[in-house]
């Protein structure tokens, strides 16, 4: 069994300067796309849920399928990592369904949208702190919250509020977390910018001299133009969408980014396929037609992406 803790897998990372990608899933195909790519790049890999995705699974089915992926790669370190959870009690449900990992976002309270004051970030990541670590287990949190909204989660203004990095460097002393998520200029979803992109490299620059832990981006999918043309070409609707370009993700990593979280690109590669293959092929009703072709898709996307973010090579064996 290659279950291994984010904070393993990322330690690594941090110490020899590359990106580990993780990727969120709620279904077989997109797990199975994702091991089918490491095991192409020999990447460690981090998949992760979030509330939303264990939710629709019914919890069970998606932590058996992600256990079913371990089983299926015994030479590759995977982390079963929780995204976003809003209370002890969320983290306690999926250590209890054998995750490896888990974030406590207590930038926002318990409702997932409203920002949180920094007392209370501090009391519920020291409780989980307290829980996860007895067990073995790593905690992720966040200082400074994301703007945009998915799965339910993120700041309800919809405004980012960048980190402070004397704050963050405060929170890490005050709670013993394993990693650390930054807010620099990301957003959750698939509209981050309305004009260019700029991102607080100088922001990230100081929070990893002061701190020693790795840290995480959210929202940093890259959103590219192509498949966003190849959706709307075939009946979407999804003007405007933009992303954080390769190369800034690539600086970010360069500057000490160690996890970079990946939604939304998945989910625009599988769109993009399966609106393409049900209109040119009217007459196919076989749901494993369009997924298969999907699954393809998204294990190119993240084939590509684990080898520009550096990971490919990592999983030694
Ligand atoms: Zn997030």
């Amino acid at each position: 069994m290659a279950l291994v803790s984010t904070k393993q897998i990322l330690n690594e990372a941090m110490k020899e300067h590359y990106g580990v990608g993780a990727y969120n899933v709620n279904n077989m195909e997109q797990i199975q796309a994702i091991m089918l790519a490491a095991k192409e790049t020999k990447s460690p890999v981090i998949i992760q849920a979030s509330r939303g995705a264990l939710k629709y699974s019914s919890f069970i089915y998606l932590s058996y399928l992600m256990k079913a992926a371990i089983v299926d790669n015994p030479n590759i370190p995977i982390a079963m990592h929780l995204d976003h959870g809003n209370s002890l009690q969320t983290i306690i449900e999926a250590i209890n369904l054998g995750f490896s990992s888990v974030m406590i976002d207590g930038s926002l309270l318990e409702d997932g949208k409203t920002p949180s004051t920094y007392d209370y970030n501090v009391k519920v990541t020291r409780s989980v702190v307290e829980y996860a670590h007895k067990r073995g287990i790593s905690v992720e949190a966040e200082i400074g919250t994301l703007g945009g909204i998915e799965d339910g989660v993120g700041s309800s203004d919809g405004k980012s509020n960048l980190t402070d990095p004397k704050e963050a460097e405060r929170f890490v002393n005050e709670t013993g977390i394993d990693s650390l998520a930054i807010s620099i200029g990301t957003s959750h979803g698939a509209y981050k910018f309305k004009g260019k992109v700029k991102l607080a490299f100088d922001i990230l620059k100081n929070v990893r001299s002061l701190i020693n832990i790795p840290i995480v981006l959210h929202g940093a999918s890259s959103v590219p133009q192509d498949l966003v043309e190849e959706v709307n070409k075939y009946g979407g609707q999804l003007p405007g969408a933009t992303g954080v370009p390769i190369t800034s993700i690539q600086e970010a990593i360069k500057l000490g980014i160690s996890k970079i979280n990946v939604d939304t690109d998945g989910r625009l590669v599988m769109t993009a396929a399966i609106r393409k293959f049900l209109l040119e092929h009217p007459e196919k009703f076989d749901p494993r037609d369009y997924l298969s072709i999907a699954r393809h898709e998204l294990t190119k996307l993240i084939s590509s992406k684990m080898k520009d973010f550096g990971t490919a090579g990592h999983a030694k064996y």
